[in-house]
């Protein structure tokens, strides 16, 4: 089996889902008393946070390529790198190892395209919605997306900052979040992708009736897919 090398802490909440969610991929594959092999580098997110509200992302990249170049000492065969915002610097990882970065964005629109699931609603930070990095990348893959309008971006983006990453999950909240999934659907969306990765803690199941595209849950199981390809023996 490969060994996973997990980019985390952006925030921990949803790092600790990735963690959970790829041994039990390995279980479920394997049986008996597997798991999966984890290298983990987490962060202080404080840090990050400032410098994405600083328009920073040089530093930041810088910060995360190091911690890649850690992974890498560790002996990560790959790194994941646990949040759909810091994808912005995916190609300072990249360039920072000789290691794959199994793309978060590629792992999501492989499902969605397989659901054909297009137009798509993309849910994020401000960030994921609303730069080209993300959006670019789903579309390469030959699927229309449709972002929330402004009122809905800021009040999606206040959630995850103000609450989700913080560990705080309110139900005026989800019954909010949603109501802007239900607006995406009478735009024409036939999905939805949950691209932040505490969104799944929102547990919008119940309450909407689109398709939801849980990106923790996707990468991560495309992650532990990825580390049983490699494996030697039965
Ligand atoms: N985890 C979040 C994401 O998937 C947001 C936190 C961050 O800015 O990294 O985008």
């Amino acid at each position: 089996m490969r060994t996973i090398g997990l980019l985390g802490g952006m925030s921990w909440e949803s790092t600790a889902l990735y963690y959970r969610r790829i041994n039990e991929a390995v279980r479920d594959a394997l049986g008996g008393l597997h798991s999966a092999k984890i290298a983990m580098r987490s962060v202080d997110f404080a840090e990050i946070e400032a410098m994405q509200r600083a328009g920073d992302w040089d530093a930041a990249g810088a910060a995360l390529a190091d911690e890649a170049r850690h992974l890498e000492a560790a002996g990560a065969d790959a790194i994941v790198l646990c949040t759909n915002t810091m994808h912005q610097v995916a190609p300072a990882i990249e360039a920072a190892t000789s290691l794959p970065l199994l793309h978060l964005a590629d792992a999501t629109a492989r499902r969605v395209r397989a659901a054909g699931a297009t137009p798509v609603g993309l849910l994020g930070t401000r960030f994921t919605m609303e730069r080209a990095f993300y959006r670019d990348r789903l579309e390469a893959h030959d699927l229309t997306v449709l972002v929330p309008d402004e009122d809905d971006r800021a009040l999606v983006h206040e959630v995850i900052y103000g609450e989700l990453v913080r560990g705080v999950v309110r139900d005026a909240s989800r019954r909010a979040v949603a109501d802007v999934v239900d607006r995406l659907a009478a735009r024409g969306a036939r999905g939805v992708i949950e691209g932040c990765t505490e969104i799944t803690m929102l547990e919008l199941g119940a309450y909407v009736d689109l398709p939801r595209f849980d990106t923790t849950a996707i990468h991560a199981e495309d992650a532990a897919a990825w580390a049983l390809a490699g494996r030697t023996t039965p």
